[in-house]
C-alpha cells in the first residue's frame, strides 16, 4: 500500500540521473511533489511507495534533468541570421551594436526572449544563464513561460540601449537585483561585459554589488585574441589575471568562453572556484578559437555548455552544442577518448549546474532538487537500435543520436511547460508573428542603411557631423622652388603652419557612383624627416562636384569625416566596395591667409600613381554660394600671385590620374 502522496510520477521510462554514482535505471521512476522530486528509483518500487494524481507512462522514453544552458543573450533571437560569416568586429560593430543602439527596448527584450525561450523549452532546456538589457524584462518573461534562469544585467563602458553610462547601468543593475533577489526561477546578477569593456573601477563596483546580494557574476573572458591583447593594454594583465586582481572572482563567476587562456589562468580559476560556460557553437562561427576544454576540466572547474545567443549561433539547440562539446576536444587533440559523451552530457546537465552555482538545486534527477526534467522519446528512427552493454551506449546515443525535437515532455519547477511537444506557458504562434514583425523593422532600417553610406558611417558611431563645402584648384608646378619662394615672399600671404607629411590615402568605390566615395586616410606628421605616428581617418565624398568656376575652380560639397579607429580591413568588410584605389603623396602644406581669408596650399609629390611631377593645391572651405564665388575669384588670383602657368589647371583628383 503506496505510504506517501507525491503530485506527479513519471514511470517506465529510462531514469538517467546523473547523480554522483551515474545511475541509469530501465523501468525507473520519478516521483514528484510540488516543485521537488521527492523520489527517483525503480518503477515498481517508486509506484510500491508513492500515489499521485498523475501518472505519466515514459515507455520508449528517457527521463532526463532538464538541459542547461551556460550562456546565451536570449532576446538576441530577433536578430537570428542578420548577419552572418563575418569577423567578429564586423559584425559587432558593424551589425550588432548599431541595430541594438536603434531597436532593442523593453519591448524588443521581451518578444525575444519568449521566442528564446520556446525554442529552449522544445529542446529540453529548463535553465540558462543569460546576459543583455532590460534584464527585468527578460525575466519577467522567463518566469511567466515558466523557465529557471540566471539573469544578468549587463554593464560597460559604452552606452548601450539601457543605460547611457557604466553607473546608470549599475544603478538598473542594482534595482534589479533588489527587486528580483528573492524569486523562485530567475536569479538576477551582474554582468560587466568583459575586462576589456570596462575599467578596473567598473570591476570592482560590480564585484562590491554581486558581494553585497550575493548574487551571481556573469562575465565574457577571453573569447578573442583581441579582446585578450585590449586587456593587457588596459590592465597590463590577462583577463583572468585582471579579474583576480580587481576582486572579482570573491564572487560566484561564471566565466563565458575562456578561450585564450594560459596555464597559469586555468590555476587561478580553479583556485577560486569559477565556472565556465563553453560555446562550441558560437566560437567556430566567429572564428574566435577553441577553448581547451579538457584542460579546464583536468583543473577541476566546472565546464557548462552554451549556446551563446542566436546572432552568433544561430540556435539555441543544446543537443547540437553537446555533440560538438563531445567532438572538438577529439579533433583537436586527435584522441578520440578526450571526451566520452557521458562527459559532454555532464556539461549540458550536472557540471552545469555547477558551473551555474546551481547544482544544489538541478542538473540532475535526485529527491530534494528541483523537479526540472525533460522527456526524450527513445523510439525515433534515428534513435533506433538501442545497445545495452555499458551504460556508454546510453549517453552515445543522447549525444551522438538524439535530436532536440526528440524531447517530447518538459516539467521545470513541478510544473509542465511543455506535454506531447505543445507549449503550455508560451503563445507560439504569436511568438513567431511577433517575431517576424520586429525583424522586419530592423531588416528594413538595415536596407535602407546600406544604400547610405553616410547611414552606414554614422552606424558606426564615429562621425564628426559637418557637411562643409569647398573650393579648390589643382594645377601641375614645373618649379616647386619657385612656388615656394613666391608664398613665402608675397607681402599678402601670411603663412600660419607649414608641415610636411606623408599621406596613404586608400579610396573606396561603388557600384553607384552616386553613391559617394569614401578615402580611407593614413596620415603621417614628418618632424625633420621622422615619421610620427599616423592619424587615421575616413572621410565621405559626395558623389560629384557641384560646380565649376573660372580656372578649373571647382565647388565640392564634401564631406564627412570620421576618426578611423579601425582597421583599414574594417572598413574595407563593412563598406565592400567594388573598387580600391590608392594615391600615395609627399605633402608640403602651408595654412595661410591671403587678404585675410584662409586657404591650405599644398604642394604635393604623387609616389603611388608615381608621377614625376609636383602638383599645387589651393582649397578652401565654404559655406554659401556667395561666398564660393568669392573665393573661386580669390584662388584665380593667388594662382596668379604665385607665378602659376594656368596651362597645367588639372580638373581631376588624383585617383582619377
Ligand atoms: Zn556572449
Amino acid at each position: 500500500m503506496a505510504a506517501n502522496a507525491a503530485d506527479v510520477i513519471l514511470t517506465n521510462g529510462l531514469v538517467v540521473t546523473m547523480n554522483a554514482l551515474g545511475d541509469l535505471i530501465p523501468q525507473g521512476a520519478v516521483a514528484i511533489k510540488g516543485r521537488d522530486i521527492v523520489a527517483v528509483g525503480a518503477g515498481e518500487a517508486i509506484l510500491a511507495d508513492w500515489e499521485a494524481g498523475q501518472v505519466v507512462d515514459c515507455d520508449g522514453a528517457a527521463i532526463l534533468p532538464g538541459l542547461i544552458n551556460a550562456h546565451t543573450h536570449v532576446p538576441m533571437s530577433l536578430l537570428r541570421g542578420l548577419a552572418d560569416d563575418l569577423r567578429l568586429d564586423v559584425w559587432l560593430f558593424g551589425y550588432m551594436l548599431p541595430v541594438e543602439r536603434e531597436f532593442v527596448s523593453a519591448e524588443f527584450c521581451r518578444w525575444g526572449t519568449k521566442l528564446s525561450c520556446a525554442e529552449m523549452i522544445r529542446s529540453g532546456v529548463t535553465c540558462f544563464a543569460d546576459m543583455y538589457y532590460y534584464e527585468e524584462d527578460v525575466a519577467q518573461t522567463v518566469a511567466d513561460a515558466g523557465m529557471r534562469a540566471i539573469c544578468a544585467e549587463t554593464i560597460m563602458t559604452w552606452p548601450t540601449p539601457d543605460a547611457e553610462s557604466y553607473d546608470e547601468g549599475l544603478a538598473r543593475c542594482r534595482h534589479f537585483i533588489e527587486e528580483w533577489v528573492h524569486h523562485p526561477l530567475v536569479t538576477p546578477a551582474v554582468g560587466p561585459h568583459a575586462p576589456e569593456s570596462s575599467t578596473p573601477e567598473m570591476l570592482r563596483a560590480s564585484v562590491e554589488l554581486a558581494l553585497e546580494y550575493d548574487v551571481p557574476l556573469l562575465v565574457h573572458v577571453a573569447e578573442t585574441t583581441v579582446g585578450v591583447e585590449e586587456t593587457h593594454e588596459i590592465y597590463g594583465v590577462s583577463p583572468v589575471e585582471a579579474l583576480q586582481q580587481h576582486g572579482v572572482l570573491q564572487a560566484q563567476v561564471l566565466a563565458a568562453h575562456c578561450v585564450h587562456l594560459t596555464e597559469e589562468d586555468r590555476a587561478i580559476l580553479a583556485r577560486h572556484g569559477v565556472g565556465v560556460a563553453h560555446n562550441p557553437t558560437s566560437n567556430l562561427k566567429l572564428a574566435s578559437g577553441l577553448a581547451q576544454v579538457t584542460r579546464l576540466l583536468e583543473a577541476g572547474i566546472p565546464v557548462g555548455v552554451g549556446t551563446d545567443g542566436q546572432a552568433s549561433n544561430n540556435d539555441q539547440d543544446m543537443f547540437e552544442e553537446m555533440r560538438l562539446a563531445a567532438l572538438l576536444p577529439k579533433g583537436i587533440t586527435q584522441d578520440p577518448t578526450a571526451m566520452p559523451a557521458r562527459k559532454a552530457f555532464a556539461m549540458a546537465t550536472i557540471l552545469g549546474a555547477r558551473a551555474l552555482g546551481m547544482d544544489h538545486l538541478v542538473g540532475s534527477l535526485e529527491a530534494g532538487k528541483r523537479a526540472d526534467i525533460a522527456i526524450l522519446s527513445l523510439d525515433t528512427v534515428h534513435n533506433v537500435p538501442h545497445f545495452d552493454l555499458s551504460p556508454d551506449n546510453v549517453y552515445s546515443q543522447l549525444v551522438y543520436a538524439a535530436k532536440a525535437h526528440d524531447v517530447r515532455h518538459v516539467m521545470i519547477d513541478g510544473r509542465w511547460v511543455m506535454r506531447d511537444r505543445e507549449l503550455l506557458t508560451l503563445d507560439e504562434a504569436e511568438v513567431r508573428a511577433e517575431a517576424q514583425r520586429i525583424a522586419s523593422q530592423v531588416g528594413a532600417f538595415l536596407a535602407r542603411r546600406e544604400q547610405s553610406l553616410v547611414d552606414k558611417l554614422v552606424a558606426l558611431g564615429t562621425l564628426q557631423w559637418g557637411e562643409t563645402y569647398e573650393v579648390q584648384v589643382k594645377v601641375r608646378v614645373p618649379e616647386e622652388d619657385a612656388v615656394v619662394q613666391a608664398l613665402l615672399n608675397c607681402p599678402e600671404v601670411m603663412v600660419i603652419k607649414p608641415s610636411e607629411r606623408k599621406q596613404y590615402d586608400t579610396y573606396f568605390f561603388f557600384d553607384d557612383p552616386e553613391t559617394g566615395i569614401i578615402r580611407y586616410r593614413e596620415d603621417y606628421l614628418l618632424d625633420r624627416g621622422l615619421e610620427l605616428k599616423p592619424i587615421y581617418n575616413l572621410t565621405l565624398r559626395g558623389p560629384a562636384k557641384e560646380r565649376e568656376y573660372a580656372d578649373s575652380v571647382l565647388l565640392s560639397r564634401s564631406r564627412f569625416t570620421a576618426d578611423a579607429d579601425r582597421s583599414m580591413r574594417f572598413y574595407r568588410e563593412y563598406f565592400s566596395p567594388r573598387e580600391e584605389r590608392k594615391v600615395d603623396k609627399l605633402r608640403r602644406r602651408w595654412r595661410v591667409k591671403y587678404r585675410g581669408v584662409d586657404f591650405a596650399v599644398n604642394l604635393d609629390r604623387l609616389i603611388q600613381p608615381l608621377a614625376d611631377e609636383v602638383f599645387l593645391e589651393l582649397k578652401s572651405r565654404t559655406w554659401s554660394k556667395h561666398d564660393a564665388v568669392q573665393k573661386a575669384e580669390m584662388i584665380s588670383e593667388l594662382l596668379d600671385v604665385l607665378g602659376v602657368d594656368k596651362e597645367g589647371l588639372v580638373g581631376d583628383e588624383y585617383v582619377s590620374f
